[in-house]
């Protein structure tokens, strides 16, 4: 499936927010949203007026973009959270946030999602005792997340946790920094999400 290539601080600048795609760039005044804050190309500073169809795409667009996930696991996320209980879009944030690449961003292994998902797919971490590399999986509440033994000497992880604590660590992850392991004792629940994100825009779009 096609993966976006392109400069991701211009999905930043498209959304009008930060979305914290670059690690610890996104944290410095090298930061392109702070130096440009108007949407990215020749049209991006005249003023356009947006349907209601529009605000709702954008606001998904949004939250594939945060999350860094393709339209069809979006759309089975939406799905599955249509048939949980409870409201759907607080349903679909949470699931995105139990994601396993998320989990590890949370934790502090990776500087953004997408490190999080590559280094998720190199098998460098483990899901209660056992190798996992599902990016999409979904963790439980005690679920233990560790990094492997022999990735422990890779220079990217081993400093990890140090150069990502300028983040805040989630309420629901207990983080063992010396022994390079996350548990999760509880489920995130909509006020753990801080992202500006209304939810309530994207199952509109996703019920039409
Ligand atoms: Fe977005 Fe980070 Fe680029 Fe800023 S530096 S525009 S937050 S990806």
């Amino acid at each position: 499936m096609a993966r976006y290539i392109g400069s991701v601080c211009k999905l930043c600048r498209r959304e009008g927010e930060k979305l914290f795609l670059k690690g610890s760039r996104c944290y410095s005044d090298k930061c392109a949203i702070e130096r440009r804050p108007y949407p990215p190309g020749q049209h991006g500073q005249r003023r356009t007026k947006i349907s209601d169809f529009g605000v709702q795409l954008r606001e998904k667009q949004k939250l594939k973009r945060l999350y860094g996930i393709q339209e069809k696991p979006m759309r089975n996320l939406f799905e599955r959270s249509m048939r949980m209980k409870g409201v759907t879009g607080e349903n679909l944030l949470t699931q995105l946030e139990r994601r396993f690449d998320n989990v590890v961003y949370r934790i502090g292994f990776a500087a953004s999602r997408k490190e999080a998902r590559q280094l998720v797919k190199h098998y460098h971490f483990t899901v209660n005792g056992k190798k996992a590399n599902v990016p999409s999986m979904i963790i439980d509440k005690g679920d233990v997340i560790e990094v492997r033994e022999k990735s422990r000497q890779s220079q990217k992880l081993s400093g990890a946790l140090e150069a990502n604590s300028i983040r805040e660590i989630p309420a629901w992850l207990d983080v063992d920094k010396a022994n390079f392991k996350a548990t999760v004792t509880d489920l995130p629940k909509r006020d753990d999400i801080t992202s500006q994100i209304e939810e309530r825009l994207v199952v509109e779009l996703y019920s039409k």
